[in-house]
């Protein structure tokens, strides 16, 4: 999608930090991040969210959530615990209609979330 800030940081139109990338997904940090670790990884093919999600996509869902566990191990946060986050729609917080997964550690996270 053209107009989709995520769909530019994977063309490399707006600049990121990228941690991490396959053919499937990308990874770049948090430009206003929630904790001292804070990265997104997101799908290269525009999802709005998890929530559009099919049957099909099972494959890009489990490594979405394996390229997290990825990036938890080379940000060093894997031992000590993590969270991962997908808001999802307006009560869900979401922001950016393209779908993500927070990985936030570095901290300890308190719960029940706000
Ligand atoms: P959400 O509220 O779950 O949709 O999360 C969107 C996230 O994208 C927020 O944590 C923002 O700080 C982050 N974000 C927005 N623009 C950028 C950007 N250009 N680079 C990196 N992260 C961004
Ligand atoms: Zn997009």
């Amino acid at each position: 999608m053209s107009d989709c800030l995520f769909c530019k940081i994977v063309a490399r139109t707006i600049p990121a930090t990228l941690v991490y990338e396959d053919e499937l997904v990308v990874a770049f940090d948090d430009i206003n991040p929630q904790a001292p670790t804070h990265t997104l990884v997101i799908p290269r093919k525009h999802v709005t969210s998890i929530a559009e999600l099919q049957d099909s996509d099972v494959t890009l869902l489990g490594r979405l959530l394996l390229a997290g566990n990825k990036v938890a191990r080379q940000k060093g946060i894997a031992d000590a615990g993590y969270r991962f986050v997908v808001n999802t729609g307006a009560d869900g917080g979401q922001s950016v209609f393209h779908l993500h997964l927070h990985i936030l550690g570095g901290r300890h996270m308190s719960w029940p979330p706000g």
